[in-house]
């Protein structure tokens, strides 16, 4: 596994307006050193314990994005630090990241999680509530919240046509809202689909650092 090899391969494989968020849970901190001394500074991570962990323990300058289910009681932990949630699902999610958020004095990115896939595992936003969220009042009164975007995930299948549907589906919202910047849809058995779509923020862990178990 040649962790610098297939970051390059990746990365040169996105048209340059798609940001890469390198996916590095499960994975040891000497992983994640390879690809930052390749240049690579965005990375993702589904579990708060090892993202504190790892936050306390390698360079300053990375940026480290929440991709996974977030807990509320957890928030207090990253709010200190963290450069993008991807996985907002709540209003009650949100309320707390605004409450951690003047705690620290911070403005923290997010992203609204929206529900594409047929699978009921997955959690996120229907198209409903995301325009109750961004058309209504709410975000006046959450000043430390600053959604730039949308994320979603398709169902694990492979059948590629309904893959592209459901990316299609989220991209068909995010355009109603002409003052979101980021769509991070894409992982890596599906990115290239998700890029044609109109992603313009994958996140990809197993093709850059190996399968995981
Ligand atoms: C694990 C994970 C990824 C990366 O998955 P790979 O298939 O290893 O690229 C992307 N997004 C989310 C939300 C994840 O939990």
């Amino acid at each position: 596994m040649n962790i610098e090899e297939n970051l390059s391969t990746v990365s040169s494989s996105l048209p340059e307006e798609v940001v890469l968020v390198a996916v590095s849970k499960k994975k040891p901190n000497s992983d994640i050193m390879k690809a930052y001394d390749a240049g690579h500074r965005v990375f993702g991570e589904n579990r708060v314990q090892e993202l504190i962990e790892k936050y306390e323990e390698l360079p300053k300058d990375i940026q480290w994005h929440v991709i996974g289910q977030l807990q509320r009681n957890k928030v207090k932990y990253i709010a200190p630090f963290v450069s993008l949630i991807h996985s907002v699902d709540t209003v009650k999610l949100l309320n707390m990241i605004e409450a951690q958020g003047e705690k620290c004095d911070r403005v923290i990115d997010c992203l609204l999680q929206i529900h594409i896939a047929e699978e009921d595992t997955k959690s996120g936003f229907t198209p409903a509530e995301v325009k109750e969220l961004l058309s209504g009042g709410t975000l006046n009164s959450l000043p430390h919240v600053n959604i730039i975007g949308l994320m979603g995930m398709a169902s694990y299948t492979e059948d590629q046509n309904q893959i592209s549907e459901e990316f299609q589906s989220l991209k068909s919202i995010f355009d109603q809202y002409p003052d979101l910047g980021v769509l991070s849809m894409g992982m890596s058995g599906d990115y290239s689909l998700a890029i044609e779509e109109g992603s313009n923020m994958v996140r990809v862990g197993s093709l850059i650092f190996g399968e995981r178990n």
